[in-house]
């Protein structure tokens, strides 16, 4: 566009390109530094099934905070990862502190969850990511069960069969496959079909007005229908309000995630939330009894 309004416009787009591309390089060397000095924190956000109000999983979301700078979003600097291949070693580490916590919290005696890890298009693509994960479980002594990868639908529809085989490979070893930011790629609903995956998980930009009253509700509807059909079960992310969670509620939704149920939050902050949730109640009080 800038081109079209004359040549001041288009040094100033030029130079703003230039600064973008000093920004990615700046990002680049302080992600390396910051990796090196553990500097990145895992924040994890709670995933309520609707029907108990339990917590059946924790999504595991990377946190930077920069020196100078504060905090830094991963949408930010995810991309430069992924880009200068750091993606690679990023991935390994969030595996394997996810893994590690969650043996904790099971070590700790509260309710036995489900931790998901988000991977990237560079990780899917990778053939030894299997063979990654497999020995990050057996190094942290988790079982496979208890531990899910998120990957998003534009990613699953870049290499059908490649991925497809990837994903078969990773449901062999016993872990879940959830599909992120669902409704927003381009799935054919015959691809879906052959996905081995346990959630789909309907994008936040169909959840903020799905109770505003109009037609909001019909494509989560959809998604919902058709993934039960085809025994997937769905969690709907960025659940905000409790018109939003009651309207998932009678779409026959099963989980939610969202800053109204609940916020990522450090490790420690999490372990209070879940020992505090109905199934953690529930346990501490059958540990009180047992103790009289
Ligand atoms: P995502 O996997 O779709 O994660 C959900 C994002 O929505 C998170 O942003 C979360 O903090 C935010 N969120 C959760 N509930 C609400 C809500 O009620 N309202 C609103 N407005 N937002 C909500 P975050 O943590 O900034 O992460 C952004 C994206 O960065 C993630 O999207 C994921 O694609 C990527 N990401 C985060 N951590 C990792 C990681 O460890 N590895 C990789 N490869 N990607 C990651
Ligand atoms: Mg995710
Ligand atoms: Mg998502
Ligand atoms: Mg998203």
């Amino acid at each position: 566009r800038a081109k079209h309004e004359g040549s001041g416009a288009c040094v100033l787009y030029r130079h703003e390109l230039h600064l973008r591309a000093i920004e990615r390089n700046t990002i680049e060397r302080d992600l390396r530094v910051a990796m090196a000095r553990n500097e990145l924190k895992l924040f994890y956000q709670p995933k309520i099934d609707m029907a108990t109000g339990r917590v059946t999983g924790a999504e595991a979301l990377i946190r930077w905070r920069h020196e100078e700078r504060g905090f830094i979003s991963p949408a930010q600097f995810i991309p430069v990862a992924e880009r200068t291949g750091l993606i690679v070693p990023l991935t390994k580490w969030v595996l394997d502190e996810a893994c590690r916590q969650n043996r904790e919290w099971q070590e700790l005696g509260l309710p036995k969850i489900g931790v998901a890890v988000n991977v990237s298009a560079v990780d899917l693509k990778r053939t030894d990511l299997t063979d990654t994960i497999a020995s990050t479980l057996i190094r942290r002594g988790l079982s496979p069960q208890y531990l899910e990868l998120e990957v998003t639908e534009s990613m699953v529809m870049q290499d059908v069969d490649v991925v497809i085989g990837t994903l078969r490979r990773l449901r062999g070893l016993g872990l879940g496959i959830g599909i992120d930011d669902f409704g927003t790629g381009y799935s054919s609903l015959a691809y879906l079909k052959r996905f081995p995956v346990k959630r789909l998980k309907i994008d936040r930009t169909f959840v903020s007005d799905i109770a505003d009253g109009r037609d909001g509700h019909v494509i989560p509807k959809v998604i919902i229908d058709l993934a039960h059909a085809l025994g997937v079960m769905v969690v709907a992310e960025g659940v905000e309000s409790a018109d939003q969670y009651d309207m998932l509620r009678d779409l026959g939704c099963d989980e939610v995630q969202g800053y109204f149920a609940g916020r990522p939050m450090p490790a420690a902050e999490f372990e209070v939330f879940l020992r505090n949730s109905p199934a953690g109640r529930g346990i501490a009080q059958i540990e009180a009894s047992a103790e009289t």
